[in-house]
């Protein structure tokens, strides 16, 4: 989820960029490549470059209640700045940036989203996954999708007595 943004870092601020994303991005490192699409844009601040995007990103969850694996969009929006740590003009070293945790764009001038895709997607995964609203849970967990036979018809020896009286 790379971008140069050299042209933008030359340009005067308040100039900006919009892209379209559609790729496959590797989002937690765990070898599963989901599409991620969306808008993004890139405005030119006093200090770096201003990201918004609107992404959706295909990831692969665990559902809470049935355990089955199952893919999903997770809905991101993203509002960071990104600061560069060279000079577009001259390449020299900038000052580096004070706040922990702050995105920068590398002294090739590539601003880098994926690592702000991560944070804001593993936000976006609910507490407690389901695959789907009304997923009934483990006994549901078989091939066909269909309920467990419970022992076909059989009666509780507990109860048998009392279905006897009726
Ligand atoms: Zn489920």
């Amino acid at each position: 989820m790379q971008t140069n943004v050299a042209q933008l870092l030359k340009a005067p601020t308040g100039s900006f960029r919009r892209h379209e994303v559609k790729e496959e991005v590797d989002v937690f490192g765990d070898g599963h490549y989901g599409q991620v699409r969306g808008d993004v844009e890139f405005l030119r601040t006093q200090r770096g470059v201003l990201v918004r995007a609107t992404l959706l990103v295909e990831v692969e969850l665990t559902c809470s209640r049935c355990l089955r694996t199952f893919t999903t969009d997770l809905s991101l929006d993203i509002e960071e700045e990104y600061m560069p740590i060279a000079d577009v003009d001259t390449g020299a070293p900038l000052p580096a940036v004070e706040e922990p945790g702050a995105f920068t764009i590398d002294e090739r001038h590539i601003l880098d989203l994926t690592e702000a895709v991560r944070q804001y997607a593993i936000m976006a995964i609910p507490m407690k996954p389901l695959c789907r609203e009304d997923c009934p849970g483990m006994r549901y967990a078989n091939e066909s999708g269909e309920p467990e036979a419970d022992a076909a018809g059989a009666v509780d020896p507990r109860w048998a007595r009392l279905t006897k009286l009726q």
